[in-house]
């Protein structure tokens, strides 16, 4: 078979690290800058970095609408979680809060559960999900807060999973990929 080809967008942020992970999990992993550049993939990761400069590049490249068109899966970590919500791309139906665990300082990590297997969590100025519609499932939760969901072909985590060693959610994400292909 084939192996999956994602896409990292690759505007700002923490993209050189999931490229990484794919890698490490056997999958081909593609830097994304041009709308373009999605034709052809199974697969896009939007990574952490700063949502609001990932909005104004994405406008200036014409990649929000390239990616509101993309049919494949999508895996969106700490700012592009963000990018993902309601109030921005509108593509997943969470309202997301901004910094919610506090500012930097408040940067920190720990273990979280998902579904059955324990997974460190590296949270750096972190949005947590305020609120979730009906088909949003929350697959983890931090001080009550939601910091894991999925949403059909959507999956997103307010922390950084390119960050550990652990590949346990890239796999997560590779499993439902490959899942759309077959
Ligand atoms: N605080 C950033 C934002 O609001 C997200 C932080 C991150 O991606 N690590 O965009």
């Amino acid at each position: 078979m084939k192996p999956l080809r994602i896409g990292v967008l690759a505007v700002q942020g923490n993209f050189r690290e999931h490229a990484a992970m794919l890698r490490r999990l056997g999958a081909e992993a593609v830097e994304v800058r041009k709308p373009e550049e999605l034709d052809g993939l199974d697969g896009l990761v939007i990574p952490g970095g700063e949502s609001t400069t990932f909005m104004r590049l994405m406008r200036l490249y014409g990649l929000d609408e390239a990616i509101r068109a993309f049919e494949g899966p999508v895996f969106g970590t700490c700012a592009g979680m963000i990018v993902l919500d309601r109030d921005h791309l509108g593509l997943v139906d969470i309202d997301v809060r901004r910094n919610a665990f506090g500012r930097q300082v408040a940067s920190f990590e720990t273990d979280i559960e998902v579904e059955g297997s324990s997974v460190r969590a590296v949270f750096i100025r972190a949005p947590w999900i305020e609120d979730v519609g009906p088909d949003v499932e929350v697959l983890a939760e931090v001080e009550g807060h939601p910091v894991l969901a999925r949403q059909g072909r959507f999956l997103v985590a307010s922390f950084h999973p390119e960050l550990t060693d652990n590949t346990r959610l890239h796999e997560l994400f590779l499993e439902e990929v490959g899942l759309v292909r077959a």
